[in-house]
């Protein structure tokens, strides 16, 4: 058979035990693998220490749960596929090729060098979870206030340094106490986790949602201008607009407010953001549901 593909290899803490103790190489990998916790150093020591024993052209490391997908190299044809996992804790996929097949005493040894890297991967796994969690907002699984300071300041030296465009949008629901008040505050705890999940709906990956404070979001775009940032917040505000919350027996509608600015060269943080927010202010003053651009 000329193509292997997706295996799955299981380890169990017997299976860990018994690859220690196998040779100085496993110890090798095993100490390198501890210096960090990051997915991409991870990998990519793994792979780098591995390549004699299993030559190999490219890899793929997939992980579904933190949205990652680490390539490098050239891509082949034959190819070696394993679902990483211990105790039930699924760890991503792994995925090597190359220009001629894996014989089974690759595949042997591959196996059992990959005992060296799951429990690292399982402990940046739960050092990633802990790093969400504490920068997740529970309710509308938006990044919260608390990351909203070191996330500025890095798109905007990134912006700065790239020349690039950065803008930013405010959005405060319209009108949000009244749901708390004719129909409950779960009900308004609903309407909060809808609204981001339209906002979010929206947006690329690259965008960054973060709940500011009880109704109100901001939107982070990297590489977007003004008239970028504009039309998607008009998009956004649009998509709240047209959706129909429907909560017992009733059916809700919802509108926002949003308040757009775009990096200058002369701003600060403060300077930058509180345009967007004045902006906002100025969009309930003049109506509600709608878009303004900072002045
Ligand atoms: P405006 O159009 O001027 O923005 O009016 P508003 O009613 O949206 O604004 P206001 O600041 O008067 O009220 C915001 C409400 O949001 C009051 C607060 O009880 C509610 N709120 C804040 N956080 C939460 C939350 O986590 N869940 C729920 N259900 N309500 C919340
Ligand atoms: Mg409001
Ligand atoms: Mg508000």
């Amino acid at each position: 058979m000329a193509k292997k593909t997706a295996n799955l290899a299981v380890i169990s803490n017997n299976s860990f035990e018994a690859a220690k103790a196998v040779n100085l190489q496993h110890f090798d990998i095993s100490s390198a693998l501890q210096t960090t916790l990051a997915f991409n150093e991870l990998i990519a020591i793994f792979c780098k220490k591995i390549e004699n024993l299993i030559p190999h052209s490219a890899y793929v490391y997939s992980n579904p749960e933190f949205d990652l997908e680490l390539k490098s190299g050239v891509f082949t044809q034959h190819y070696c596929n394993y679902a990483l996992k211990v105790e039930q804790q699924q760890l991503g996929e792994l995925k090597l090729t190359r220009h001629y097949r894996f014989s089974e005493a690759d595949l042997k040894l591959l196996e059992s060098l990959l005992c060296c890297l799951i429990y690292p991967l399982k402990n940046a796994t739960l050092y990633q979870q802990a790093l969400k969690m504490a920068y997740t907002d529970p309710l509308t699984q938006t990044n919260n206030r608390a990351s909203f300071g070191d996330s500025v300041k890095r798109e905007m030296s990134l912006a700065t340094r790239g020349s690039k465009p950065l803008s930013v949008l405010f959005l405060d629901i319209d009108h949000f106490k009244s749901i708390n008040d004719n129909y409950s505050h779960s009900c308004g705890d609903f309407a909060l986790a809808s609204v981001a999940k339209w906002i979010k709906e929206n947006l690329r990956s690259s965008d960054l949602v973060f709940r500011f404070g009880g109704e109100e979001f901001v939107i982070l775009l990297s590489d977007t201008d003004i008239e970028g940032a504009n039309l998607l917040a008009e998009r956004i505000r649009a998509s709240i607009e047209h959706h129909t919350l429907a909560y017992d027996m009733n059916t809700i509608r919802i509108t926002a407010s949003v308040g757009v600015s775009s990096l200058r060269s002369d701003d600060t943080l403060d300077s930058f953001i509180h345009r967007a927010d004045d902006a906002m202010y100025q969009a309930k003053r003049s109506g509600r549901n709608q878009v303004i651009i900072a002045a």
